[in-house]
């Protein structure tokens, strides 16, 4: 048997708020800092937590300390809960995600993952919020698990690929990795490592803006099951 891993982005991969966790991150901002905090200031599409905070800080002249850092990651999870409590249905699963989950977890061969921006615990509640069981995933790879200083995205598939191998106690090639996400940033994270990837143009990205950045497989969403698990469990290349 081959053995692979899939490591799923969660923010317009696996599911979409519908922006909840930006509003959730102004509203944090605002409670902290004033009216005056705008959090559409910044980058979020692909990026982490850890350094959306900091540049949200930074661009409303605040300093970046682990004082301000720490209290507006606990409000942002406060908040993200009570939006989506107040807003069911805000939170859904991106189209065929439950059915290509499904599919996979009836493949011996392939342990699931999560390689996602989100901290441990907003990215838990946003799943829970959108009908995706957290525990469907055997490795998690989080926004806040970068080893280096400052953290990218870049650090995390060798993460997931050592919980692999910490897990399961066998040692995986880049190449049955693969990461699945909607941005260029999750594409350029398993390239630069040699894993596989698939773009999925279900954020801001176009299928061909996907495939420029070097996606291995683009499609428009996730919803043709057979083909992607087919893809995904196909390792004669
Ligand atoms: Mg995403």
């Amino acid at each position: 048997m081959i053995h692979s891993l899939v490591l799923f982005d969660i923010d317009a991969t696996l599911i979409t708020t519908s922006r909840t966790g930006i509003k959730a991150m102004g509203v944090a901002g605002r409670a902290l800092f004033g009216e005056g905090f705008d959090e559409n200031r910044v980058e979020y599409a692909g990026r982490l937590d850890p350094l959306i905070i900091a540049d949200l800080l930074a661009a409303h002249g605040l300093p970046v300390t682990a004082e301000h850092t720490h209290r507006f990651r606990d409000l942002y999870r406060h908040h993200l809960q009570s939006l989506l409590q107040a807003h069911p249905g805000s939170a859904k699963p991106c189209p065929g995600v439950p059915e290509l989950l499904d599919r996979l977890a009836r493949e011996p061969s392939v342990t699931l993952g999560l390689l996602t921006g989100n901290f441990p615990e907003t990215g838990d509640i946003k799943l829970r919020a959108s009908g995706v069981d957290p525990g469907r995933f055997a490795i998690h790879v989080w926004g806040s698990d970068s080893p280096h200083s400052p953290p990218a995205r870049d650090h995390l598939p060798p993460v997931g690929m050592t919980r692999y191998r910490e897990r399961t106690g066998r040692e995986l090639p880049a190449r049955r990795v693969t990461v699945i996400g909607d941005t260029p940033h999750d594409i350029r994270c398993a390239k630069v490592h040699g894993c596989r990837s698939i773009g999925v143009a279900t954020g801001h990205f176009s299928r061909e803006e996907l495939a420029r950045s070097g996606a291995d497989l683009a499609v428009d969403t996730l919803a043709d099951t057979e083909a992607v698990a087919r893809w995904l469990t196909d390792h004669a290349a």
